[in-house]
């Protein structure tokens, strides 16, 4: 048997990463000594190195079997931009170019073959697959999203069934079988249904450490919320809606409010539900609204931002839909919408369905979807039991354990509501119970003497939603029940008479004051951010000339160690995880010169070369005076960085550095003389520290950049 000594070289020469990730390891070395292997790990877990490193260490061909067109050339793609030799096989291509591609493969010349499983059972390519067998040796049979074998999971494919007969005609070939499914009845049903031999069974934790979840509730500021969530989100965002209708809608708010978005829909033509899907891969749109028909198929692994602003129909599925964010393993936000009358259109679809079976495991999955969305526990505990997994709670990367909601006392307003519900007979829904509670004059009330009661009108101390809330919570802790006839009629149990009688108190988590940003950068983050920008422009622009998307140049992460590293050879650029020895020399040189560029546009110098003065004083630089004649010639900052084609960012660092280096730019020009006021006070008074807190002090109204400025001239005065 052959040895890999160094497993870590390999996965470094051939992907440029540094080391594996959980599990990936184990997984390989046994898929080197050819064992049947079931691999269980969630979305973005990194699954299809699992059978591309071994794919590339043995002898032969590994044949990939994958249900969507989509997936495969997203796949072959970046492979081949890592310099390996792999290919598909489908009906999107020409009869000349398969002939072609099954010479390369009779020759040898390719290590990874995808094809769907209707052609690899197909009568013409059977035989093809033999002459494969016996002249260059099949490797390995990797099932991508195995689950499609199952009638239980999500998408069952019947010609997954028959791939079990490819096993049985080359018994000696090791099967690899993938999936993402977080169930156990799938889970078994793939070993049987694969044929697996003894398999090696590898099942992966389910956290997805990188995700942050949030829940938000659904009010009328909802809109402006998810618009400043898109906006501060640096990357790209799918929105899920319910309806085609709300996809609509929305998708015409947020272009009305200049967000680069496309719709995604059942209804649109399959043309122009690929262009926008494209469109968005390639990072042409930022953001894509879609109903759930978006997703499946879906490779993109910088998804920063997944909202759901519709709520989910279950956990699972919700599991499933927010994990298309975040892929590369980079921190990534999932945000659900969520309020009551999102509720009432779930169960009404429900009760629309006529087999009371469905309509029972319906009703129980949207309760959980409730409890999830209104617990106060860790978001992760609920979500992982949910899957069997145990998680201790106290994650940091959740709204409840970020900012755990406040426990008031309400025992008093609790006895208040049970009361009225006994009152009025446990013969009435929530909303009256209400109306009752605060005094409202309806048909209703009157025709059922309801004014007359004595709980009528002794809560008008509360609003209409914090009644709501707490009689949700109290459904919640179990002390009010809820038929689910359709009708919701509240009705008490032991428990609401034990509050009542004062045996029992009753606390509610109230909804803290969330903030709604993320933690604001330090100055330092903002200057690897510029540089972030440019070296993410050049990766689209090297992307569309091979018209790849950006990803498969270079991940999320590459490039913000690229930023923040700044390598300055060829030698140092290579030792970045996720450069490779074909991406090093076919992308290295040019991803140099734009951080050197930007170094020394910025005025950093490097140590070998101390001919240049340091930031902030001596004497301006060539690319600042260029800017520096543009500004005096009375172009305003947008416009001299259309003129000079660099980033307006970069302009006013120019500006801001001619002011320090005491050169006659005109402030009044660019910062209105009250605001420079303003902000002057406010450095006489903290001094000479970063931006954030000066801008914190100040207010959102005030720009970073005019803080930047202004600080520029009050570090010349202070120098003095
Ligand atoms: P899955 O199929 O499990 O959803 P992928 O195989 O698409 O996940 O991998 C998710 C992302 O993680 C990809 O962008 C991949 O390049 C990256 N990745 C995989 N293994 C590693 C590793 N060892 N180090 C860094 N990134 C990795
Ligand atoms: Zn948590």
């Amino acid at each position: 048997m052959l040895q890999y000594p160094n497993l870590e070289q390999a996965l470094k020469y051939h992907f440029g990463y540094d080391r594996f990730r959980p599990g990936q390891r184990q997984i390989i070395e046994d898929a080197l000594q050819n064992r049947d292997l079931m691999v269980v790990m969630p979305t973005g877990g990194g699954k299809s190195l699992c059978f591309q490193l071994p794919a590339l260490l043995k002898k032969g061909l590994t044949v990939v079997v994958s249900p969507l067109i989509a997936l495969m050339q997203d796949q072959v793609e970046a492979l081949r931009n890592n310099n390996i030799s792999a290919t598909f096989l489908n009906s999107s291509l020409n009869s000349y170019k398969v002939r072609s591609r099954e010479e390369a493969i009779l020759n040898g010349r390719v290590k990874l073959l995808y094809v769907a499983p209707e052609r690899l059972l197909s009568e013409r390519f059977l035989p093809f697959l033999d002459l494969v067998n016996h002249q260059v040796g099949i490797s390995t049979f990797a099932i991508d999203e195995a689950h499609c074998v199952s009638e239980w999971g999500h998408d069952f494919r019947p010609e997954y069934r028959q791939l079990k007969s490819v096993r049985k005609r080359y018994p000696q070939v090791p099967t690899v079988a993938l999936t993402a499914t977080a169930t156990d009845r799938v889970r078994s049903d793939i070993i049987q249904q694969l044929g697996l031999k003894q398999p090696s069974i590898h099942i992966a934790s389910f956290n997805r450490q990188n995700l942050y979840y949030e829940i938000r509730s659904k009010s009328k500021y909802a809109y402006a919320e998810l618009l400043e969530l898109i906006r501060e989100t640096e990357g790209s965002a799918i929105i899920y809606c319910l309806t085609r209708k709300k996809v609509d809608e929305l998708t015409f708010k947020l272009q009305n409010d200049k967000i680069a978005v496309l719709p995604y829909h059942a209804g649109l033509s399959d043309e122009e539900r690929s262009k926008n899907q494209t469109r968005f891969i390639r990072d042409d749109v930022r953001v894509i609204v879609a109903t759930i028909a978006f997703g499946m198929g879906i490779n993109k692994p910088d998804v920063r931002l997944v909202v759901h602003f519709d709520l989910p129909r279950n956990i699972e599925s919700y599991y499933q839909e927010s994990g298309r964010a975040g892929r590369d393993g980079e921190p990534s936000r999932c945000t659900l919408f969520f309020n009551f009358s999102d509720i009432k259109t779930i169960e009404w679809s429900i009760n629309q369905k006529t087999d009371p079976q469905e309509q029972l495991i319906a009703k129980q999955q949207l309760r959980q979807m409730i409890d999830y969305a209104e617990g106060t526990d860790c978001r992760r505990t609920i979500q992982l039991g949910y899957f069997g997994e145990r998680f201790p709670g106290n994650c940091g990367n959740c709204d409840n354990c970020r900012y755990p909601k406040p426990m008031q006392d309400w025992t008093i307003e609790a006895m208040k509501f049970l009361s009225c519900v006994a009152r009025c007979k446990e013969r009435f829904g929530m909303l009256h119970i209400i109306d009752v509670l605060r005094g409202a004059k309806n048909q209703k009330i009157t025709q059922n003497e309801h004014d007359k009661l004595s709980t009528y009108g002794i809560g008008k101390d509360k609003t209409v939603d914090e009644w709501r809330m707490l009689g949700r919570s109290l459904l919640h802790q179990g002390l009010l029940e809820q038929t689910s006839d359709g009708y919701s009629v509240l009705k008490l149990n032991a428990l609401s008479w034990e509050v009542m009688r004062r045996q029992r108190t009753v606390s509610l988590a109230v909804p803290a004051v969330q903030k709604i940003s993320w933690e604001e950068g330090s100055e330092k983050a903002a200057e690897v951010e510029i540089l972030l920008q440019r070296l993410r422009s050049l990766r689209k622009q090297l992307a569309d000339e091979q018209s790849v998307p950006p990803y498969v140049v270079f991940q999320d992460s590459t490039l913000k160690l690229m930023a923040q590293v700044q390598p300055k050879s060829l030698t140092e650029f290579g030792k970045l995880s996720g450069v490779g020895s074909h991406k090093l020399s076919q992308y290295g040189e040019k991803f140099l010169a734009e951080i050197r560029a930007y170094r020394q546009e910025q005025g950093l110098i490097d140590p070998q070369d101390n001919s240049k003065p340091v930031i902030g004083l001596g004497l301006p630089s060539d690319t600042e005076l260029l800017t520096f004649q543009l500004h005096k010639q009375g172009l305003s900052i947008p416009e001299i960085a259309q003129k000079r084609n660099i980033r307006p960012t970069t302009i006013i660092r120019h500006l801001t550095d001619l002011i320090e280096k005491n050169q006659p730019v005109d402030l009044n020009q660019l910062v209105p003389l009250e605001r420079q006021k303003k902000i002057w006070q406010v450095l006489e008074v903290l001094g000479d520290i970063s931006l954030t807190p000066i801008r914190e002090q100040l207010g959102e109204s005030y720009t970073y950049d005019e803080i930047r400025l202004v600080r520029g001239k009050w570090r010349r005065e202070n120098r003095k």
